[in-house]
Formats: C-alpha cells, sequence, structure tokens
C-alpha cells in the first residue's frame, strides 16, 4: 500500500515498511533501527521511504518489601527496619511496527520483570545480593542492570519510594 504526497517540493511515496517483524523483542529489525529503506525503484523525481512512528511504552508494578538504610546519619528514621510498597516503572522505547501496530507486546516486559518481582517481593532487600545499602537510587540502579540484558529497548526505570517521592534512572 502506497501513498503520495508532495515531500520538499518534490514527488515522493510512502510505503509500509516490509511485511515481516522482528523476533527480537525490543522492536528491532535484523539488530538495527529500521527508518529508512532505499527503494529499489527510486527515479530522479520519486523516494521511496517508510515514515516510522516511535513511542515510549511504560509497565507499573507493584512490591512490597522491608528495608533499613545503613549509611544514614545515626538517628536518622530510615535507620531504622521499616517497610514500603514500592511501585516501579519499566520504560521502553522504539519503532512501531506498520503491521501490527505496536512497538512491543506488553507481555514482553511483564515476563522479563517476573524473576525481578520474585526476589524483591516480600523479602528483606539488604540480603538480597548487590542490595545491601538499598536506597531508592541503589535499587533503580540495580532494576536497570538485570532489566537492560532482556530488554534492549530499556529506557528508564522509575521507583516509587512513595506515593509522592520517586528515583528516575535512565542508565548514566
Ligand atoms: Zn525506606
Amino acid at each position: 500500500m502506497t501513498a503520495e504526497l508532495a515531500f520538499f517540493g518534490a514527488r515522493a511515496r510512502v510505503a509500509q515498511a516490509p511485511r515481516r517483524r522482528s523476533t527480537i523483542p525490543d522492536g528491532r529489525v535484523d539488530g538495527k533501527w529500521a527508518r529508512f529503506i532505499p527503494s529499489k525503484t527510486t527515479t530522479r523525481l520519486t523516494t521511496k521511504f517508510v515514515a516510522t512512528l516511535h513511542v515510549r511504552l511504560v509497565n507499573e508494578f507493584r512490591f512490597e518489601a522491608a528495608h533499613r538504610l545503613p549509611q544514614v546519619p545515626p538517628g536518622h528514621k530510615c535507620e531504622r527496619l521499616h517497610g514500603h510498597s514500592f511501585k516501579i516503572e519499566l520504560s521502553v522505547a522504539g519503532p512501531v511496527d506498520p503491521k501490527t501496530g505496536w512497538f512491543i507486546d506488553f507481555g514482553v516486559v511483564q515476563e522479563a520483570w517476573q524473576p525481578l518481582y520474585d526476589r524483591l517481593d516480600h523479602n528483606y532487600l539488604n540480603e538480597i545480593e548487590g542490595l545491601e545499602n538499598p536506597t531508592s537510587e541503589n535499587l533503580a540502579k540495580w532494576i536497570w542492570d538485570r532489566m537492560k540484558e532482556k530488554l534492549p529497548s530499556l529506557v528508564r526505570v522509575t521507583i516509587f519510594e512513595t506515593c509522592d517521592a520517586r528515583c528516575e534512572y535512565e542508565g548514566s
């Protein structure tokens, strides 16, 4: 399916992307972002390209856990053992497949998250390797490191420690 439109004063042709879908769950095609595909029939006045829609998808998760912060100043309330109802947002970003109309299935993110949920939920975070000082900042990095391996399109991890206080981490 094609459509003609005026583009920078010349005739251009917009076409659907090839009817194939990446098997890589982050939306890449053969490991590369598919944005510009030269036409085999390009002429002097006609250029064929794919207009790609880029989106960010966000999944929200929750878990309950206990922790204490061993590095806070003496007498700080967070030094004492306490718990939180953590809310987590995992954000992935990439191009929309023009045939399916989606970037990736939300279920892919949910499957990737499940093993981490099993490790964190109703546990004492200080006892988990790498979370000996389980601040929201360190927890965001800990989750990022493990999720990024499974979801290369991950762009942000957000940790809501309370309803109105959160930490956002984007891998740098
Ligand atoms: Zn706390």
